[in-house]
């Protein structure tokens, strides 16, 4: 926290904090990996830079440059021993001023990690989850600035998930205010519709850096990719439907609002990427070492 390793009981903040109460803060969501090379962090950069720029949004400038938060994050995971984990860093408006408007405070910085396993389980990656389209919407442009991973706009995905969860599903796949598919609460939406890829142009949904390497894989492997809206029913159409985002690494998607997708299995392209993207993390794929960053 701010510079300093502190004991995990020890990681509190006081309950005037700015962004505790109006929700304007910048995190990340990171992986390490224990690959058969040891353990190394998924496309480190990348994420760096996107908590750099979420910060940059929300006007709130990061007291530290991008070379040392690289370094605080591998730290983190050393320290700690920990072989494979979720690292959460975390850029938030600290103790000052109450009321809006957030003047001199402090931008505060703590950068956590843990052991966590599968985020929507074992089961849901090996044989894909059943999801609903939301009641809610997803963010418009001009209410949420989609390229930034701001705290705050996460209670429309608790909120999603939650209604969503209640009903028995697993995830929720949300619309745009435009009615078209925009992404999961947590993840990026993949369909295979007639053999070819498609997902959700980058308007206004977050620019998920697993999305972004899944396009490449596919690439590399010669299956036809496009980067355009879609509705729901071509999802229930579709021959295959994936998830995709740090946490849910690449979980297929079986079912849709009572629909099956395709077999109702998860399918080919789902499956042949879903290998590539293990391969990759787990240090297997020679020629993607360089997403990897060692600890
Ligand atoms: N969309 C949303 C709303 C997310 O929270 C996430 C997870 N960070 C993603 C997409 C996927 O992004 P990434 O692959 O970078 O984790």
């Amino acid at each position: 926290m701010d510079g300093k390793f502190v004991a995990w009981a020890d990681a509190q903040v006081h309950v005037l904090t700015h962004s505790l109460h109006y929700g304007l803060a910048a995190f990340e969501g990171i992986r390490c990996y224990k690959g058969q090379n040891g353990s190394a962090i998924f496309r480190l950069p990348e994420h760096v830079d996107r908590l750099f720029e979420s910060a940059h949004i929300g006007l709130m400038q990061i007291p530290y440059d991008r070379k040392q938060i690289t370094e605080a994050i591998v730290e983190t995971v050393r320290v700690n021993k920990l072989e494979a984990c979720y690292i959460r860093p975390l850029v938030y408006i600290g103790y000052g001023a109450m009321g809006l408007y957030p003047g001199e405070n402090p931008i505060n910085v703590s950068i956590a990690a843990w052991k966590w396993g599968t985020y929507l389980g074992d089961e849901a990656l090996a044989k894909g989850i059943r999801a609903r389209v939301s009641s809610f919407t997803r963010h418009h442009v001009n209410v949420s600035m989609t390229r930034g991973k701001i705290s705050g706009y996460y209670v429309n995905s608790i909120l999603a998930k939650r209604e969503v969860k209640a009903d028995g599903y697993d995830e929720a796949i949300m619309l745009d205010p435009e009615g078209y598919v925009a992404e999961g609460t947590g993840e990026n939406v993949f369909i295979v519709r007639r053999g070819v890829l498609k997902t959700t142009p980058l308007t206004s949904i977050l620019e998920g850096i697993t999305r972004n390497s899944i396009l490449q894989l596919a690439k590399e492997r010669q299956i036809p990719v496009v980067e355009e809206r879609f509705t729901r029913d071509e999802m229930y159409v579709a021959e295959e439907v994936f998830v995709t985002g740090t946490a849910a690494e690449l979980t297929p998607v079986t079912e849709i609002d009572q629909r099956s997708i395709g077999t109702g299995t998860p399918g080919p392209i789902t499956k042949t990427l879903q290998k590539a993207f293990f391969d990759v993390v787990g240090g297997i794929d020679p020629a993607h070492r360089h997403w990897l960053t060692p600890v």
